[in-house]
């Protein structure tokens, strides 16, 4: 590991000031640290965002504002996160560990690095980690990659279970800049589609700092998150789903979908929304919604069995959430 600086200001000016010096923050560092380990990320700064007074979860328009350093355990834990949007405590459980949970942030989890190997390798070649070095995981043996929104480029998955929920409850990030004008970005104009550059991950700018997000009211009720690995726990999705559903009358007035483990990005497809809006749920329509989610999918060799995956976790969901 090479030598780094280490700051830990207690006000926002100090981190933006630092950041205008192209310092890199750091929250939990349960995913930063190990890359800087592995001399994959190699800031000579490191600014900790922990004092900055980001750590609080209040009301917002009816909805909640999340601070940024709230921790993934904190966060789904919390009351009126439980009662109102327990497709996200329940995606923020079904990840990582209760230890890591303890020092991950909200912030950390939406920027965390993809899982693929070849990207943690660094022999193999790999466009995200080494721009212009071609892509290992093509042609290389390939299992948790992405059949959807990936590129000639790159394949990773985007390995967020918490901003699969997050997707689904239109979730805006708010973020400062270093010069300390502030914005608010919807998660579909955060992540960015590998193409030809898979190391742009995102749409923020050097030195942006996420200071909180927030959840409008959610459109449903009916909030369920289902997440197949390949083991019980503390492992990835092969395949996750979240729902967010309103019901009338017996049927689907409103839904909204977000998919892990399939997409480059937390995956949101409006047409398979619209889909469902005003039906009578039943198989045929969840086949259907499956159909049409998977309509562009390009599974590289040996995801293949994503496909039917896909469909029947995203069928179950979808018979749970509307019985
Ligand atoms: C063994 C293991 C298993 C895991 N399993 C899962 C899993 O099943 N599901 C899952 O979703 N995750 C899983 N994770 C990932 C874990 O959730 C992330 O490591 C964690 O959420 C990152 O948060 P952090 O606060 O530690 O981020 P850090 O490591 O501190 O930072 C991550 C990135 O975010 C940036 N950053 C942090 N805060 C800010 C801010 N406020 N503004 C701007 N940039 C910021 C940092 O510069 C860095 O680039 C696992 C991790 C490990 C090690």
């Amino acid at each position: 590991m090479r030598p780094f600086d280490y700051q830990r200001p207690d006000d926002r000016d100090a981190a933006h000031a630092a950041a205008r010096d192209g310092a890199t923050f750091i929250a939990g560092g349960t995913n930063l640290v190990d890359l800087m380990k592995l001399e994959i990320m190699a800031p000579d700064r490191l600014v900790d965002v922990s004092r900055l007074g980001l750590d609080g979860i209040g009301d917002a328009d009816g909805g909640l504002r999340i601070g940024a350093t709230v921790t993934n355990s904190d966060l789904a834990a919390d009351p009126r996160v439980r009662r109102t949007y327990p497709v996200l405590s329940r995606a923020l459980l079904a990840g990582a560990s209760g230890q890591l949970r303890n020092k991950a942030t909200t912030a950390g989890n939406f920027l965390q690095r993809t899982r693929c190997p070849y990207f943690y390798d660094t022999d193999a070649a790999c466009n995200k980690r080494a721009p212009g070095t071609g892509c290992a995981a093509l042609g290389g043996e390939m299992r948790n990659h992405a059949i959807l929104g990936g590129s000639q480029h790159c394949v990773a998955l985007h390995p967020s279970d918490m901003a699969v929920a997050m997707r689904a409850l239109d979730a805006e990030v708010e973020v400062e800049a270093a010069d300390g004008t502030s914005r608010a970005l919807a998660l579909d104009d955060l992540y960015r589609l590998p193409g030809d550059t898979p190391h742009i991950e995102t749409s923020l700018a050097p030195g942006d700092l996420i200071t909180s997000v927030r959840l409008p009211v959610p459109l449903g009720e009916r909030q369920v998150y289902r997440k197949v690995r390949d083991r019980a726990s503390y492992a990835f999705a092969l395949v996750s789903v979240a729902a967010v559903v309103r019901m009338e009358g017996g049927r689907i007035a409103e839904a909204a979908l977000a998919f892990g483990g399939l997409g480059t990005r937390p995956w949101r497809d409006a047409e398979v929304d619209a889909l469902l809006a005003g039906e009578a749920p039943g198989e045929a329509l969840f086949d259907k919604a499956g159909e049409v989610l998977l309509r562009d999918a390009e599974p590289p060799e040996g995801t293949e069995f994503k496909l039917p995956l896909a469909r029947r976790v995203l069928k179950a969901v979808l018979t749970e959430a509307t019985r």
